[in-house]
Formats: C-alpha cells, structure tokens, sequence
C-alpha cells in the first residue's frame, strides 16, 4: 500500500518510520510511504506557503496553490484516488475507518499546519477528512502517522501473527481480555489460574467474559454496537442487576 503525505514538515516522519513495524513493512514492500514537501511547489521568491487570513483574526493559513500543485504532481489525475485531509473536524478514525481504507492501493495525505488550509482545497481538491480524536494537534503529521500506523498493522503479512489483530481492541467493538506473562506468582501477584490450565475451551470463555466486563466498565457505550451472545446480554444484565443493588 503506498501513501503520498504532503506536508510542510517531512522531517518529522523519519524517526517513526524508520522503526520497528513500519520500517519492516517498508522493507519487505509491504508499505511505501512518499513524502512531498509542499514548500517544494511554491513558486514565489520565498517559497511561501502560508499568508494571513481573509477578515482578520490571529494565525496564519496554508495557501491553495501549493498544495494543488504538489498533489496534481504526486497524483496527476488518477481516478477514484482518495485525498484525506487531516483535520480535527474531520470524521473519526477509529479501527472501522481504517479497516475500510484497506481497500485502496493507494491513499494520499495531506497535513494542515498554522490556522490549517484555505477552505478551497477542502472543497475542492480533498475527498475525506479525519480526525484522529477530539482535541487539536500543532500539525496533521502526527496524525497521517498515526492514520499510516493503524492501517499498516491491518495489512497482510505485516504482523507476525495476524489473529492478533481479530482479538485487538476495537476490531470486534469490544475491548481486549487481559494479558499475563510469566512469572505466574511475582511479589505474591498471582497469574489467573484457568491461564495455566491448558483447558482452551475455558481460555476462551474466561477471556471473552473478561473483554465484555472490561467494555462494560469502561466504555459501556460500545457495547450498543457489539455483537453479544444471548448468554453474553445475560451476563450483562446480571452485572447491572449486581451495581444497581450494590448501590441502591
Ligand atoms: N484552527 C483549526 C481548527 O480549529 O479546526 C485547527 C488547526 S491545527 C492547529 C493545524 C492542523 O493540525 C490542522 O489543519 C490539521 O491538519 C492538524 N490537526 C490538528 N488536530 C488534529 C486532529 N485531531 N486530527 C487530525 N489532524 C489534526
């Protein structure tokens, strides 16, 4: 899969790229990211590429022309190749979103800085927003690597054990089940004992149970959109029960 990242700042994606996962999945072919510096397609004197807003007011704006001309050259006209801009007003990027970026060969990503960009490229020239969560980065580059991250790892061939991914947090609306390594016994800190009983049917069941108690704790609201058992709304149903009399 291959990303086109156009942004004012390339430096900042050399150190996470060039580490574990990433730096991997770039080796083995896997991912390919391009990085366009945008301040490359200025065309002014001082190569500028920002300039105050229309109207007045603070902070300054990232202009049109450089950033339609770096994406016309990296991109030409390609048909049906998507431009996200990130953005903290865009659509969130949760483990769904991504799953559904798998499916282009190709993403193009284009980072906001200062006030962000002029509104004209939003409207004209990108496809997508995301936000990566709801609060306000300095730069979208911290986000196009977090966008590159979580879709890299849902990549065939990229993580060592793809089952992994199934049982992530998020991937099946519920959180993750605990984890254990050893020791079993360390300061008295016991490991759960169905983990060493090699009974897999029961491995299965307590971890399921612990994923759904977890959701249930702390993020309740998943649970609206998870696909639960009949035994499993049982089991909710009985915590609640459990809370409420505790509490009442
Ligand atoms: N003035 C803008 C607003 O209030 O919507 C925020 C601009 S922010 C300081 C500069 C750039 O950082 C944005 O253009 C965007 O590319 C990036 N950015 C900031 N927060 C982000 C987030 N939560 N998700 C994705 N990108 C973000």
């Amino acid at each position: 899969m291959q990303f086109d990242v156009f942004t004012l700042f390339p430096e900042i994606f050399s150190s996470p790229l060039d580490a574990s996962i990433l730096k991997r999945a770039r080796e083995s072919g896997v991912l390919s990211v391009r990085l366009h510096n945008i301040r490359d397609y200025a065309t002014d004197r001082h190569r500028t590429t920002d300039d105050t807003p229309y109207g007045g007011g603070g902070g300054m704006v990232m202009k049109p022309e450089p950033i339609f001309a770096a994406v016309k050259a990296a991109a030409g006209g390609e048909q049906g190749l998507p431009i996200i801009l990130l953005s903290p007003q865009g659509r969130l990027l949760t483990q769904e979103v991504a799953g559904s970026l798998l499916h282009f060969p190709r993403l193009c990503l284009i980072c906001g800085r200062y006030e962000g960009v002029d509104e004209r490229v939003r409207e004209h020239l990108v496809s997508d927003e995301i936000s990566i969560g709801d609060y306000v980065l300095s730069g979208g580059e911290l986000a196009a690597l977090v966008l590159i991250e979580v879709v890299t790892r849902l990549l065939p061939g990229v993580l060592g054990d793809p089952a992994a991914t199934f049982e992530d947090s998020h991937a099946r609306g519920l959180l993750e089940y605990p984890h254990y390594t050893r020791p079993a016994n360390w300061r008295g800190w016991e490991v759960p004992e169905v983990l060493l009983s090699g009974d897999h049917a029961a491995i299965t069941r307590w971890r399921r149970e612990q994923a759904l108690r977890r959701t249930w704790q702390r993020r309740p609201e998943l649970l609206q959109r998870a696909r639960l058992t009949e035994q499993e709304r049982l089991l909710l149903e009985q915590w609640q029960k459990e809370t409420d009399n505790d509490t009442g």
